[in-house]
């Protein structure tokens, strides 16, 4: 074992990568500011979003932005003294969601997604973590007719991606689901969509294998590097410099100024979510549920019932607004009234996302010991197994099992 492999973040993403990169024969150090798993891969919605390839940015979005920024109980939230540097995200935002863009970044990010469970097996099994994940399905629930003919374009676009899917209506469904809301008329429903039921038990059980195997994680924040001709040959740290060979950024919302400072730009910010947790409520949510009037997700976990949502634009270490989380409860009570009493806790985490809703999966362009894994927006969970793969066959020299054109880090 003579090859050295340093990942910078211990979120879901890095910590597949090194355990990947162990698999591939490499020594590798996991270099983390915090606790492995705390921060966007603490808290999110458990699912493992296999039929998500419909990117953020659909036609028609420029009509709907405004309206939602000025509505309160809107999933979309933006800190006025953070638009000057979110104005440039937005604007390519909207230059992705031309039909013919949506079309190919759809395209793009079914071609992770349908390695979801092949990037996921090896670790799950190696790590003896299938307890925390469940195969119960995924429901999206509609309103109104309204709301369901406005998803037409959305739904087509996952069918001709090969998604299954059944289209079932509120009687059915609440058959299924019984503490479905009585508003909700139909359902969509995801048999093939499965989940984790705690995605940092998930995290921190995959992060204790790696250190089972050898593996090594180093407490300290990476600040910088010290670059010769080939490329970094150190990491400079809080805690002092480190010798690299291989490097791998996977530090989430925070890989973009350490990106910058590699010589590469890309347009990530933080899109922050938030959740509410139910605990003792006295019955059972078997699928996760997805609200398309609402926006939010709700699903049954280890601890109690979870719900998620909101895209809040603002930096990504500035203080949450629990307001915020409050807005996520009244929509999970409306979407599922048995839901009582206060939320046993409160918790946002910045999702890393770029503005054509794909990740950076590659080589940087300017130093070829530093592979670039990081801004998987609202599917870090789904897309970390195959993410992880990818790079070590990057590391490795090998074909890679995805094509990784589109995940360019010198695309924007
Ligand atoms: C409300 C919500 C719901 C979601 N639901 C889902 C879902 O159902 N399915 C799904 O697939 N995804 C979901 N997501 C998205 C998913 O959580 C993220 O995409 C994913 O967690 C990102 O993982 P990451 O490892 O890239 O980042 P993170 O988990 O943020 O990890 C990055 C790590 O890097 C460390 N780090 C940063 N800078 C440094 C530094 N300089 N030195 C050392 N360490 C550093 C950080 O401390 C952190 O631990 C959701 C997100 C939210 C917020």
């Amino acid at each position: 074992m003579d090859k050295q492999a340093t990942v910078i973040g211990a979120g879901i993403v890095g910590v597949c990568c090194a355990l990947h990169l162990q698999r591939e024969g490499y020594k590798v150090r996991l270099v983390e500011k915090g606790e492995p798993g705390m921060k966007a891969s603490f808290g999110n919605s458990g699912s493992f979003g296999t039929a998500s390839c419909v990117p953020f940015a659909m036609p028609g979005v420029l009509k709907k932005v405004p309206k939602m920024l000025f509505d309160s109980e809107s999933p979309l939230k933006l800190r006025w003294g953070h638009v000057p540097r979110a104005l440039p995200w937005f604007l390519r935002f909207i230059a992705a969601a031309r039909p013919s863009r949506v079309e190919e970044i759809a395209a793009a990010r079914n071609s992770l997604l349908v390695h979801t469970h092949a990037g996921y097996a090896p670790l799950i099994e190696g790590a003896d973590a299938r307890q925390w994940v469940r195969d119960d399905g995924l429901m999206m629930t509609f309103e109104s007719e309204g709301t369901f003919h406005n998803a037409a374009y959305a739904l087509d676009l996952r069918r001709r991606n090969g998604v299954h899917m059944d289209i079932l209506d509120g009687n059915e469904a609440r058959q299924m689901e019984p503490a479905l809301s009585p508003k909700v008329i139909k359902v969509v429903s995801l048999p093939d969509v499965n989940r984790t039921i705690d995605p940092f038990r998930l995290c921190s059980a995959l992060a204790m294998d790696f250190l089972r195997r050898g593996g090594e994680i180093v407490n300290a924040e990476v600040r910088g590097f010290e670059v010769g001709g080939e490329g970094p040959t150190k990491i400079v740290t809080d805690r002092g410099p480190i010798d690299v060979e291989t490097v791998v950024l996977a530090a989430g919302v925070w890989s973009r100024p350490l990106a910058k400072q590699l010589g590469t730009s890309v347009p990530l910010e933080a899109e922050r979510g938030y959740h509410v947790m139910f605990a003792n409520q006295g019955f059972e949510l078997r699928r996760a549920l997805v609200s398309a009037d609402r926006s939010v997700s709700i699903a049954h976990m280890h601890e109690g019932i979870r719900a998620t949502g909101v895209a809040e634009f603002a930096p990504p270490d500035a203080a949450p607004d629990m307001r915020i989380a409050d807005m996520v409860m009244r929509h999970a009570r409306a979407l599922v009234p048995a839901l009582k009493g206060e939320p046993a806790s409160k918790w946002m985490g910045p999702r890393p996302s770029h503005p054509d809703s794909k990740p950076v999966i590659g080589r940087s362009p300017r130093h070829k010991n530093v592979l670039f894994a990081f801004g998987h927006d609202h599917l870090g969970l789904t897309m970390a197994g195959i993410t992880g793969k990818l790079v070590a066959e990057l590391a490795t020299g090998k074909p890679t099992t995805v094509d990784l054109t589109p995940f360019r880090p010198d695309r924007f």
